[in-house]
């Protein structure tokens, strides 16, 4: 089962579960199907294309994914650049398989072409998210590989590729509190994206960060020693700030870098919730806090789910700030929803239509309740997602719109065709007027007219800048002949 220094070991390594006899031999049966299918192929630096592959199924299983997850990486690139058939996919590994195989293959058409399309792209990852979100997590393990290996590819492309990194993928690994990942993915494309901001920024933690890793490094001992004499079991490293967060940072402070406290930070992890406030107590105890720097993330998390207590403290050589945390919230500060849902939502293989509405729904609820509270996390680049509802077609597939959208606004998101021709409005399967506020959840249903046209009125109550400049666009065709319609 050898392929030129990668083989099927690395993948169970990668992971920290332990898989069933059945679902390895699905991975190992995937693996074979790709190697088979890419055989041949080669990517941009001479290796074979079935590295790639490889590489992607082992990001994915040391994020925590499933086998299917897995065995979807493994196949994730076969619908688009290999003979392979949905057919033989769905014949070979089931509907789920395929069904994220498709997803990613859908996604892997999106590109990132400046502001506009980039809000669009991201819309179309939320959908594709509520779906199933391990179509996300192939995709995010898909960029972290193509974002390893960039310096392979065509520099025209690297801006490109590296851009849209930082600006949909990482913050969206965020969203999803993988935090881990989010940082590899915004550290490997900084120096492409941005190479000034990059150098200058290197520069000064090339300045900085030996200063304050030796002030961290000399309250550690003593951190260490008081929480022996208390009995508690911690480990206690300095974790050093990446640069694109510092870089963030920067700019959000004017690029003072005096007030930058957490350049290196003491980070403190414990077994128990317990254990962290007695910790917080004990640090308190030895050096006095700075006012207005604690915060507890433990009894209110973050919206993204970060679990933490932070303390900047006063030392005599300096201020520290001090992390404190169970090893289960770092886990999960890391590793996010992909420790969450892939490990407990979406693990059984019955028949998917069902049971996958289930999950999707739990998902989106919970997406919804991240996206509620974002004004918290300062990235203005994802502004969007707030004041934004999600509906439904009946059968079932989302269409987000903006808040005090009406079903003018989702005739126009199904098609302007639909759009200007809308007839009669249910709602929840109930005859409902065109006007209709609509809310998160709602099954929308639009039976078309032949007669019916867009109107002044209409105008009034559409939301989305889409529907507007349609039904703008149809009046000033049509002159005034419809005003007061
Ligand atoms: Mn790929």
């Amino acid at each position: 089962m050898k392929s030129k220094g990668l083989d099927l070991n690395d993948i169970f390594e990668s992971s920290s579960k332990d898989f069933s006899d059945s679902e390895k031999t699905l991975i190992e049966k995937a693996y074979t199907f790709s190697q088979k299918a890419h055989e041949n192929q080669k990517r941009n630096n001479g290796e074979p294309y079935f590295n790639h592959a490889v590489e992607v199924a082992k990001n994915c299983a040391s994020l925590g994914a499933d086998a299917i997850t897995i065995s979807g990486a493994l196949l994730h690139d076969t619908l688009e650049d290999t003979e392979a058939t949905e057919e033989q996919i769905l014949e070979n590994f089931g509907e789920e398989v395929l069904f994220l195989v498709s997803g990613v293959t859908k996604l892997g058409k999106l590109k990132y072409q400046g502001v506009e399309r980039h809000v669009e792209s991201m819309r179309k990852f939320f959908i594709a998210l509520a779906e199933d979100v391990r179509v996300l997590i192939i995709k995010l393990a898909d960029r972290l590989h193509n974002i390893e290996t960039l310096e392979h590819v065509r520099s025209d492309k690297q801006k490109r590729i590296a851009v849209e990194t930082i600006e949909v993928y990482a913050p969206l690994a965020g969203r999803l509190g993988m935090g881990k990942l989010k940082g590899l993915l915004e550290n490997l494309a900084f120096p492409f994206a941005y190479p000034n901001e990059y150098k200058e920024t290197k520069g000064l933690m090339d300045e900085l960060v030996p200063e304050s890793l030796k002030l961290v490094d000399s309250i550690k001992n003593e951190v260490e020693e008081i929480l022996k004499s208390f009995s508690i079991e911690a480990s206690v490293e300095a974790r050093v700030k990446h640069t694109y967060s510092l870089y963030r940072k920067l700019l959000k402070y004017n690029m003072e870098k005096e007030k930058i406290h957490d350049i290196v930070a003491l980070r403190i992890l414990v077994k128990t919730v317990a254990d962290c406030y007695q910790v917080l107590g004990l640090m308190h105890m030895a050096w006095k806090p700075v006012p207005g720097r604690i915060k507890d993330w433990i009894a209110v998390p973050k919206p993204n789910g970060y679990k933490s207590l932070h303390t900047t403290v006063i030392t005599p050589g300096g201020v520290v700030e001090i992390q404190i945390r169970t090893q289960e919230m770092h886990l999960d500060a890391e590793l996010g929803i992909a420790s969450h849902l892939v490990y407990k939502e979406v693990t059984t293989t019955d028949k998917i239509p069902q049971k996958q509405q289930r999950a999707w729904l739990t998902q989106l609820k919970e997406l919804s309740s991240l996206v509620e509270s974002i004004d918290d996390m300062n990235e203005l680049k994802l502004d969007f997602f707030n004041h934004r509802i999600f509906v439904f077609t009946p059968k079932g597939d989302v269409v987000d719109l903006p808040e005090d959208s009406s079903p003018i606004d989702f005739a126009y998101a199904i098609h302007s065709d639909i759009g200007e021709k809308i007839g009669s409005v249910k709602i929840n399967r109930k005859m409902a007027s065109i006007d209709t506020i609509l809310k998160n959840g709602d099954i929308v249903e639009i039976a078309t007219n032949k007669n019916a046209h867009p109107t002044h009125k209409w105008l009034e109550h559409a939301k989305s800048s889409f529907a507007k400049r349609k039904i703008r666009h149809y009046l000033e065709s049509n002159n005034d002949t419809n005003i007061g319609a």
